[in-house]
């Protein structure tokens, strides 16, 4: 595949699924003890393990490239966290990373960019920490921005399945160039040849299968319940955290994705978004926020010009947003 960014996508497939893995690895360590407990340490750790290796992975192939990452290592390097430091080091260790507790705190701090670049990454290294607790879904976000806008995707779904395409194994990766397409990979073989990824033909509304957060604290789950009666759909939504929602409707397993604002004040965060936007878009999707307005990735590490966010298939769109107007004034 020839393209401007093949090594750009390349290297990101490469970060994501590398930190993908060892999420799965701290993932598989959670106990249903831990769970009870709402003990956090797992996330934590495969939280900063990821950001880690996604940064010093891209630090290596682009090393002129800066990354905006959501985490940073102030807190790793106070005396507190040693105890966490020392178990994403032994995380990183078994990934085949020769980290040590400095090393590991420099790399995750090559995340601290701030978006004033006109040509910079964007890491969410665990999207939807609470999927990943309860050992469902979660996501590893990265997306390459140029002048504000999004060129490149990669989103590893560690627990997603890759049902349609091979025999129900778990784990995949959703990767993008902009103009020129949305790809998927199984996760165990990042490289090999991609699957070309289609938004459904749904057009009517009524039928369209919506999916949304888990949490009703991310996004309004009453609002969408009237705008989706508005839409005369009954089926019920599917629920599930993380950029995960952009995969399912890339694919054409869902038609709609809502994520209505619980807060006037909340402002959505690009690594919140970045990676599965482009993916969406380029498998012939369509994303604006409520207004309908374009998501504007130039303000830095906010979408502080846009309000929540609707995801479709494109065919949906316009009259999902007259309904999505209609219920939220
Ligand atoms: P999801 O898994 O789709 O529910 O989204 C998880 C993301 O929601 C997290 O990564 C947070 O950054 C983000 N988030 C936190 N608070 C809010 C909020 N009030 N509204 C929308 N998103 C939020
Ligand atoms: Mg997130």
């Amino acid at each position: 595949m020839s393209s401007t960014y093949a090594q750009e996508r390349r290297a990101a497939v490469e970060a994501v699924a590398r930190a993908a893995r060892v999420c799965q690895s701290v993932q598989a360590q959670i106990s249903p003890d831990a769970l009870e407990k709402k003990d956090r340490s797992p996330v934590t750790i495969a939280d900063y393990a990821s950001q880690a290796i996604v940064c010093q992975y891209l630090h290596t192939q682009l090393p002129q490239d800066p990354v905006l990452a959501e985490e940073d290592a102030v807190e790793l390097r106070s005396g507190e966290s040693a105890p966490f430091l020392d178990q994403i080091v032994a995380e990183l260790t078994k990934s085949g990373l020769p980290a040590t507790p400095e090393t590991t705190c420099e790399w995750i701090d090559l995340g601290g960019h701030d978006g004033s670049s006109s040509r910079f990454w964007t890491l969410d290294p665990i999207d939807g920490t609470k999927g990943f607790l309860r050992k469902e879904q979660f996501a590893v976000s990265l997306a390459l921005i140029v002048d504000g806008v999004i060129q490149v995707a990669a989103l590893a779904c560690p627990n997603l399945s890759t049902a349609d395409a091979w025999d129900n194994e778990h784990g995949l990766i959703m990767s993008a160039v902009r103009g020129e397409g949305a790809w998927l990979n199984r996760l165990s073989d990042p490289h090999g040849t991609p699957q070309p990824v289609r938004v459904s033909s749904t057009s009517r509304s009524a039928a369209a299968r919506v999916c949304e957060s888990v949490e009703s604290g991310h996004s309004d789950h009453s609002v969408s319940a009237d705008i989706m009666e508005k839409l005369g759909i009954t089926a019920p939504p599917v629920r599930l955290d993380s950029q995960a929602k952009y995969a399912v409707v890339a694919r054409g397993e869902a038609d709609l994705y809502l994520r209505l604002p619980t807060r006037k004040d909340y402002r959505e965060k690009i690594w919140d978004h970045a990676g599965g936007v482009l993916v969406v878009e380029e498998a012939g999707g369509k994303v604006t926020d409520i207004d309908g307005k374009p998501l504007d990735f130039s303000r830095g590490s906010e979408l502080s010009g846009n309000r929540g966010v609707v995801v479709t298939n494109g065919l949906v769109h316009e009259e999902v947003l007259a309904a999505v107007s209609s219920c939220m004034n």
